[in-house]
């Protein structure tokens, strides 16, 4: 399945790492080294899934949840958070702030492209998903 994912990253090495593995499994991926040009870049190129880091420059990653989340036509975009989550609570304010889900960073080399690919399975095929748990 080639998809085209969107990579908002500041972090020049994270951005390269995702990229890599996610190209290797044939998906085609965007790239955005802040969230004012990832959000300029989703209106343009409507990915069919968003991956976003948190600390980013112009627009953090909850600002970004935000515009996307309150906009109807990209609201249904799945939108994933990859962040290194601190404390218990973040989890929730991850949730509440929008985004669909999150994937830990440091990310894993083994399981990194298969949470992803669950996200774009959950996300577009709820029927689907509620038969695999
Ligand atoms: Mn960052």
């Amino acid at each position: 399945m080639s998809t085209r994912i969107l990579i908002m990253e500041d972090n020049a090495a994270n951005l390269r790492l995702m990229s890599y593995l996610l190209e290797s499994y044939g998906h085609v991926i965007l790239a955005a080294r802040d969230g004012l040009e990832g959000v300029e870049l989703v209106l343009r190129e409507r990915p069919d899934l968003i991956l976003c880091d948190l600390q980013m420059p112009k627009l953090d990653g909850f600002d970004v949840a935000h515009r996307l989340k309150n906009d109807p036509e990209l609201a249904g975009i799945p939108l994933v958070a990859v962040t290194a989550l601190a404390m218990a609570g973040d989890s929730v304010k991850v949730r509440a702030a929008g985004f669909d889900g999150y994937i830990s960073k440091p990310i894993s080399l083994t399981s990194f492209v298969s949470q992803v690919q669950q996200f774009l399975t959950s996300c577009q095929a709820p029927e689907l998903a509620l038969h695999g748990r």
